[in-house]
């Protein structure tokens, strides 16, 4: 069993990004910008968006960081994404997610430049990843598709089944892996909490991501010897053997299904480190403006 080092491969990533900006500044050329909008003061959203600040800090990008609080209304939050869809120092932006209930997230959404939404989650990015097509792919599945090549972990003819089915995670991962491409050509199955028979579809699976976020949900009699397991799954529970009170579980039962892999992600330590880092590569893509020129 080899363990899938998310941390280790996503610090290489940010030095060749860093390395990257280092050139970009010898030319002479315009350092990335990413602003983040966050509505409200969630724990989680909070931690997020201060953790992708820290990064842009890291690899040297420039980033703002524009807070409203929970009350902004829509018309204002909408106002001020069209003025950095205009703003030409801006090279991509994020709404940081989830909003305030009177606010929809879909218009949001759809309101942001699909050059510039490096989140990946206008309709007009998914359309292009959905068909194969250059585009930005959003954070967490990007990450996993990196992890799958650094790894250089084989996903042609392979039996790839994805559980969850979400917009950010599920859904565009069961798609990634199904297109004509390296990593793809697997044969994916979507399931989901109305899926039938998830142990035996488990079981013929070469690849299983797991994007539920049900701790130990999947046990060892649900993986067939010599799979890949990639666990994206993180859920918070509370524990009295760390400072903050609580540690992050995966929706894999690590102990039970570990022996049975070739490859499996850790939590945490897998996918999570991942995502930002994917997140920095498509601000750096979005500055060089060869998606949507
Ligand atoms: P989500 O929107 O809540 O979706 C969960 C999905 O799991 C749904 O499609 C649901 O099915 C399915 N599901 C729930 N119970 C199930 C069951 N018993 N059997 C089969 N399918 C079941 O979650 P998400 O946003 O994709 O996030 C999933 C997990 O990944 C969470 O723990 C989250 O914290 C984590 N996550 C981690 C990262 C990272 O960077 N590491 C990034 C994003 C998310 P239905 O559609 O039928 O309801």
């Amino acid at each position: 069993m080899q363990l899938i080092d998310g941390v280790k491969i996503s610090g290489e990533i940010k030095q060749e990004i860093a390395d990257e900006v280092i050139a970009i500044n010898a030319r002479g050329g315009k350092i990335p910008h990413l602003a983040a909008i966050l509505v409200g003061h969630d724990g989680g959203s909070e931690t997020y968006v201060s953790n992708k600040v820290k990064a842009c800090a890291q690899v040297g990008f420039n980033s703002t960081l524009i807070r409203y609080e929970e009350d902004i209304s829509q018309e204002s939050l909408m106002a001020k994404i069209k003025e950095l869809n205009e703003d030409e120092d801006i090279d991509g932006f994020i709404v940081q997610l989830p909003l305030p209930k009177h606010i929809s997230e879909s218009k949001v959404i759809e309101s942001i430049n699909p050059s510039k939404d490096v989140d990946g989650f206008h309709p007009i990015n998914v359309g292009r990843m959905s068909l194969g097509i250059p585009c930005f792919v959003s954070a967490t599945p990007n990450g996993i598709l990196e992890l799958i090549k650094r790894y250089n972990i084989e996903t042609s003819q392979k039996n790839c089944v994805v559980i969850g089915r979400s917009n950010i995670v599920g859904r565009p991962m069961s798609i990634l892996m199904s297109l004509k491409a390296n990593p793809g050509n697997a044969t994916v199955t979507l399931c989901h909490s109305k899926t039938l028979h998830l142990k035996e579809i488990c079981l013929s699976a070469d690849i299983i991501i797991t994007a539920l976020g049900s701790p130990g949900f999947l046990t060892g009699e649900m993986v067939k010897e010599g799979a890949v397991v990639i666990d994206v799954g993180t859920t918070r529970i509370e524990s009295n053997q760390t400072k903050s009170g609580y540690k992050l579980k995966g929706d894999v039962n690590f102990e039970e299904v570990a022996p049975k892999c070739s490859f499996i992600t850790p939590v945490p330590g897998g996918v999570g480190p991942m995502t930002i880092v994917s997140l920095l590569k498509n601000t750096l893509l979005a500055s060089t403006k060869k998606i949507y020129s």
